[in-house]
């Protein structure tokens, strides 16, 4: 009988941890991955700058994930992790400066550590987009979020406003309206894009007032936010706007700036892969909000977690039944 020895994929250096996978960002996606790849036995670790949940630890209530009937998005980031590390997934929260994908074995420089493995799901998600209007940076955490859930409790009694359409305007408008008096959404166009239910929901609140076809110019404040400019875009009118805190909720973009040059990137910056959450590079694979065509939503992105944990235990077994081997 033979003995075989695998051949060397590159020297780590001293100080390098080698895993099976590493996967980048601890959201809905990641944390999946990191459940699936940890009980298929991978040695994986997942690295997350912040708190578990990503986007969704800084939502108050989650009403569209099968059996989240309690807990915030905190609170449910929280049990995903502690899910996936009892099966042996190891957490380590670290802000990833650097990544090599084009190697065979792939390095994430992580605070001053390297760690290296052959496959890599990334899952860092987006972030909020900002209007980048006169005042947005200058009020920026005195008045001016793009977080309901963290500053919502300050707005008690008071007059805010919610800038866009989407789901997001719509669903943290509904839940502003616990704190403040009234909630004035400012949208750009004639029409809410949220869902019919989000939609319905903001509609029928009657602390919310909607103003359409107004785009927001510039925040005015002195010690904090005191009111917004508007311009009407039918009618080119400029007019004032009373409100003491203006909430940002006018899309996504990608995180993807460390994987520019090294991915294929679709035309608004998302990762692009095929059905089983490959990218362009082999052994790297993007799951849930960075992914182009992502659906956006915690089941999804969760679901493209466990498809590409299940995809890397496939690849890795491939690539060592293909591997070189030489007689000892
Ligand atoms: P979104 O769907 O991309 O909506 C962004 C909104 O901001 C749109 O109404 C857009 O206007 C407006 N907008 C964009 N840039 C603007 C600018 N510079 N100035 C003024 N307005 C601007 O983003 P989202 O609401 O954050 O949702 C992101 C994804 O998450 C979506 O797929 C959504 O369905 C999902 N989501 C789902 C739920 C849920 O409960 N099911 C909750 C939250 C989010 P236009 O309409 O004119 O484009």
């Amino acid at each position: 009988m033979l003995n075989f020895r695998l051949m060397d994929r590159g020297a780590p250096q001293p100080g390098d941890q080698t895993y099976d996978l590493i996967i980048l960002g601890g959201g809905p996606g990641g944390l999946a991955a990191g459940l699936y790849a940890a009980r298929a036995g991978l040695n994986t670790v997942l690295v997350e700058k912040g708190v578990p949940g990503g986007q969704m630890a800084t939502t108050e209530r989650i009403d569209n994930c099968p059996g989240c009937i309690e807990g915030s998005g905190a609170e449910i980031g929280e049990w995903m992790r502690r899910q996936a590390t009892n099966f042996g997934l190891k957490w380590v929260t670290a802000q990833v400066s650097e990544v090599r994908l084009g190697e065979e074995v792939k390095v994430v420089s992580a605070d001053g550590s390297h760690l290296r493995a052959p496959a890599v799901i990334i899952a860092t998600g987006a972030r909020p987009r900002r209007l980048g209007v006169p005042g947005e940076e200058e009020f920026w955490g005195r008045g001016v979020s793009v977080c309901a859930t963290c500053d919502g409790p300050f707005t008690r009694g008071q007059t805010v406003a919610v800038v866009g359409g989407g789901d997001s305007a719509a669903k943290e408008s509904d839940y502003l309206t616990r704190f403040a008096d009234k909630v004035i959404i400012l949208h750009r166009r004639d029409a809410l894009r949220a869902d019919r239910l989000n939609r319905e929901r903001a509609l029928a609140n009657p602390k919310i007032e909607v103003r359409y076809n107004v785009v927001v110019e510039r925040i005015l404040g002195d010690e904090s936010v005191r009111a917004v400019e508007v311009r009407d875009v039918l009618t080119g009118e400029r007019s004032e706007v009373p409100v003491t805190a203006v909430f940002l909720y006018v899309g996504m973009i990608p995180n993807t700036d460390l994987f520019r040059g090294q991915l294929e990137l679709d035309e608004w910056g998302y990762i692009r892969t095929d059905g089983s959450m490959a990218t362009s590079a082999p052994g790297v694979f993007a799951v849930g909000d960075v992914r182009s065509g992502a659906t956006r939503q915690i089941v999804t992105a969760a679901a493209d977690g466990a498809v590409a944990a299940l995809s890397v235990d496939e690849y890795l077994r491939a690539r060592s039944e293909n591997d070189v081997v030489t007689p000892i």
